[in-house]
C-alpha cells in the first residue's frame, strides 16, 4: 500500500487531541517525536505481562524479559548494520552515549598536543563532552570552519586536519539547520591521520538509513525518542575492538566479570557499559519504533517531510520580514526569525493556535553566535504532519507578524 498520511495519523493517539480548543499541530519533531500506539503497546506488554529483571533470574519470566531486551539489541544491530549486537550499547539517550565516548575513550587516550575537531554546528551534547576532555587532558579543541551556508564539508575539515588530530566529533544532521554532513568521507579523512570519528546521529536516524559499516565511523550515538520511541533510551554504537578496550565510566551490578577486594575485571562490550538495571522497557520500545519506521519506509518519511518543507518555505517567502536561515536543508527543519519579533513571542502566537514549535538557542549556542542571533524559531516536520498543518503554521506566522507590527511599529 502507498503512503497514506491519514492512515498513519490514526496510529498516533495524541493527534486526536486538541490544544486550546484547536487541533494539535505538532511541529517540534526535532525536540521529540510523537509515539505510535504500537510503541506504547510494546512497552505496556513488558510492564503488564513480562515485568522482571533481565540477565538475572533463573526463571521463565526473567528469561522472557531478557529475550525481549536482547531481541531489541538485535533489531538495532540490523537497523544500523552493526557487525554484531555486541557493538550496540543501550544508554539513556544520545547525550549519555556521546558523553560515554568522551569520558571513556577521550580521557584515557588524549594528552597535551593532541587535537580534537568539532564544529559550531554541534548540539551541546556533542560539543561539551569534548570541551571538558580538552580541559582535563590538555588536548586542543579546534573548530572546522563552516561554509557561508553553515555546513561542515570535507574541504573545510581538511583545512584543520593535522597529524595531531586524534578525534573528530561532529553531527550527522544539525538540529538547527537540518544539513546532512558528509560523514563517510570525513571518516576516511579521520582514519588517514589515525584519528577516530564519533558521530552525533540524534537527528539522522529519524530521517535516513544509517549504515555504520558503510560509513566506517568509530562511534555513533542516537536517541529513541526522536524516532517514535520512548524517552530515556538511546544507543551508543562502537566498533567492538574499541569498546572492548575502553574502561567503563559507571560501575555496579551486571557489568563485572570478577570482583576482588582491590581490583575487578569487566565483562566484554556491551555489558561493561550497562551497569545496573538497564533501560529494559525503553529498549523494547525502541525495537517497536524500529519496526514502525521500517514499515513506513525512509523513502516515504523523507518525501513527506520535504514536500511539507517546500510548501512551508514557499508560503513563508510571501511574508515580508522573515529570515530563513537554512533554506537549502535536506531534512524537515526550518529555522527562521521574524524581523523585530523575539522567537519566544512568536512561539506564544503559535501556541495559542495549537501549534507546537521550538523557540530558543536549541542547545546550540555556538551556532547562535555564528548566526548572530540570540535565538531562532524552529519548525520541524515529520511524516505524520500534513499540508493542513503547514497552512495552519503559515496562517499563524502571518498573524504573528501582523500582531507584532501593530504593537511595536
Ligand atoms: N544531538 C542532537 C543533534 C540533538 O538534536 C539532540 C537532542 N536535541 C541531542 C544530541 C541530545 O539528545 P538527548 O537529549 O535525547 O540525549
Amino acid at each position: 500500500m502507498g503512503f497514506d498520511v491519514h492512515h498513519i495519523r490514526e496510529q498516533f493517539p495524541i493527534l486526536k487531541t486538541t490544544m486550546h480548543g484547536k487541533p494539535l499541530v505538532y511541529l517540534d519533531n526535532g525536540a521529540t517525536t510523537l509515539k505510535p500506539k504500537a510503541v506504547v503497546d510494546a512497552i505496556d506488554h513488558y510492564y503488564e505481562e513480562k515485568t522482571s529483571n533481565v540477565h538475572r533470574g533463573a526463571y521463565q519470566l526473567s528469561s522472557d524479559a531478557t529475550d525481549l531486551y536482547e531481541g531489541a539489541r538485535v533489531k538495532v544491530r540490523d537497523f544500523i548494520n552493526a557487525r554484531t549486537e555486541n557493538e550496540v550499547v543501550f544508554t539513556k539517550g544520545a547525550t549519555q552515549a556521546l558523553n560515554l565516548v568522551a569520558q571513556s575513550w577521550g580521557i584515557h587516550n588524549l594528552k597535551a598536543g593532541d587535537e580534537i575537531l568539532c564544529s559550531e554546528l554541534e548540539h551541546h551534547s556533542s560539543f561539551l563532552p569534548w570541551q571538558y576532555v580538552a580541559r582535563v587532558t590538555g588536548a586542543t579543541l579546534k573548530f572546522i570552519p563552516l561554509t557561508e551556508e553553515g555546513r561542515i564539508t570535507v574541504e573545510n575539515t581538511k583545512s584543520v586536519l593535522t597529524e595531531n588530530t586524534k578525534v573528530i566529533a561532529i553531527n550527522y544532521v544539525s538540529n538547527v539547520m537540518g544539513y546532512i554532513a558528509p560523514i563517510k568521507e570525513i571518516a576516511a579523512l579521520a582514519h588517514s591521520v589515525g584519528a577516530i570519528l564519533t558521530v552525533d546521529a540524534a537527528q539522522a536516524l529519524p530521517h535516513m538509513k544509517v549504515d555504520v559499516q558503510d560509513l566506517d565511523c568509530d562511534f555513533l550515538s542516537f536517541s529513541a525518542h526522536k524516532m517514535c520511541g520512548p524517552t530515556g533510551t538511546g544507543v551508543l554504537y562502537g566498533k567492538l575492538d574499541l569498546l572492548n578496550v575502553m574502561e567503563p565510566i559507571e560501575f555496579g551490578g551486571e557489568m563485572i566479570d570478577l570482583v576482588g577486594d582491590v581490583t575487578s575485571t569487566w565483562k566484554d562490550a556491551p555489558y561493561r557499559f550497562e551497569a545496573g538495571t538497564p533501560v529494559i522497557a525503553g529498549a523494547i520500545g525502541l525495537g517497536a519504533a524500529i519496526d514502525f519506521i521500517e514499515t513506513v519506509g525512509y523513502e516515504n518519511i523523507v518525501a513527506q517531510e520535504l514536500k511539507l518543507r517546500q510548501h512551508a518555505i514557499a508560503g513563508m517567502k510571501e511574508i515580508d520580514g522573515l529570515t530563513i536561515f537554512n533554506e537549502g536543508a535536506e531534512t524537515g527543519i526550518i529555522s527562521f526569525n521574524v524581523d523585530g519579533v523575539h522567537p519566544h513571542d512568536m512561539a506564544s502566537i503559535y501556541d495559542a493556535e495549537g501549534i507546537c514549535v521550538r523557540a530558543g538557542h536549541h542547545c546550540a549556542q555556538p551556532l547562535m553566535k555564528w548566526l548572530c542571533q540570540p535565538a531562532t524559531v524552529r519548525a520541524s516536520f515529520y511524516f505524520y504532519n500534513t499540508m493542513e498543518d503547514v497552512e495552519a503554521f503559515l496562517a499563524a506566522t502571518r498573524q504573528g507578524k501582523e500582531f507584532f507590527s501593530d504593537v511595536f511599529f
